[in-house]
């Protein structure tokens, strides 16, 4: 329901919460965050409110590191159990990902990959996203063309957010019938599905088109199509203002 995504200079662990808190307004049955450390991936996330998965991270502390991911669910397929709740992994732990939508066609993925003798541990849709990403990366993919080869076999709506622990300088995202904004600051990037996500950080928005995925580190952002193509979104300034 809610997606964070951030890489910059700032404890990405701070900056993914306070976005999830931002995005809260929406309505979700549970949270979760994960970001790089040596090339695996971090994660918790936990059924229930914000609070439940800041009382988790207070008690099992997450490593510093200036990327990461983070997600509130609203459940379309799964319970809303600590296990269903983003972000979801691969089979090797180093690629994670969070998704809002639905992906249509997830069945016959997740029948191929399980006939391809991957283990899924959870009954989301998603899921499948993050073993077809992970496949990608291992084949020798960088996470860009990774979420372009994925995205292409995917039907339904989504906003998928990822992140690949072996390259903690990007956090790559893709669109369809999904919202998405990139959000520009200085020396950092942010994504959400909305930019209450970072309007604490910055008001310099970038808004995706249909099908198109976009790479963010420190001090880039780029745009392609599903077919690798350069794209370009829409960039605005956001000149309301969010209670506090
Ligand atoms: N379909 C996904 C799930 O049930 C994502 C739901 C959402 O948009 O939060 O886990």
């Amino acid at each position: 329901c809610g997606i964070v995504g951030y890489v910059g200079q700032k404890q990405a662990q701070d900056v993914v919460v306070e976005g999830l808190r931002r995005l809260e307004y929406r309505g979700y049955d549970s949270a979760g965050i994960a970001l790089p450390k040596d090339g695996l991936i971090v994660s918790d996330k936990r059924a229930g409110k914000l609070a439940n998965l800041e009382a988790s991270i207070a008690a099992t502390p997450l490593p510093a590191a200036t990327a990461g991911i983070g997600h509130t669910r609203w459940a379309t397929h799964g319970a809303p159990n600590d296990l269903n709740a983003h972000p979801h992994q691969g089979s090797r732990g180093r690629l994670a990902v969070v998704h809002n939508g639905i992906i249509e066609n997830f069945a016959e993925l997740r029948a191929e990959l399980v006939a391809a003798g991957r283990t899924m541990l959870s009954e989301t849709d998603t899921e499948i996203a993050a073993h077809l990403l992970e496949a990608e990366v291992v084949a020798g993919h960088d996470l860009t063309t990774a979420m372009q080869n994925v995205c292409r076999r995917l039907e339904g709506a989504f906003t998928l957010v990822a992140i690949d622990a072996a390259h903690p300088d990007t956090v790559v995202a893709a669109r369809r019938n999904s919202p998405l904004v990139v959000g520009l600051g200085e020396g950092e990037n942010f994504l959400g599905s909305d930019v209450a996500a970072f309007i604490d950080h910055t008001r310099e928005a970038l808004e995706l088109g249909q099908d198109q995925v976009v790479t963010i580190s420190r001090d880039g952002v780029r745009i392609t199509t599903f077919d690798g193509q350069p794209a370009e979104g829409k960039q605005y300034h956001v000149d309301w203002d969010l209670a506090a």
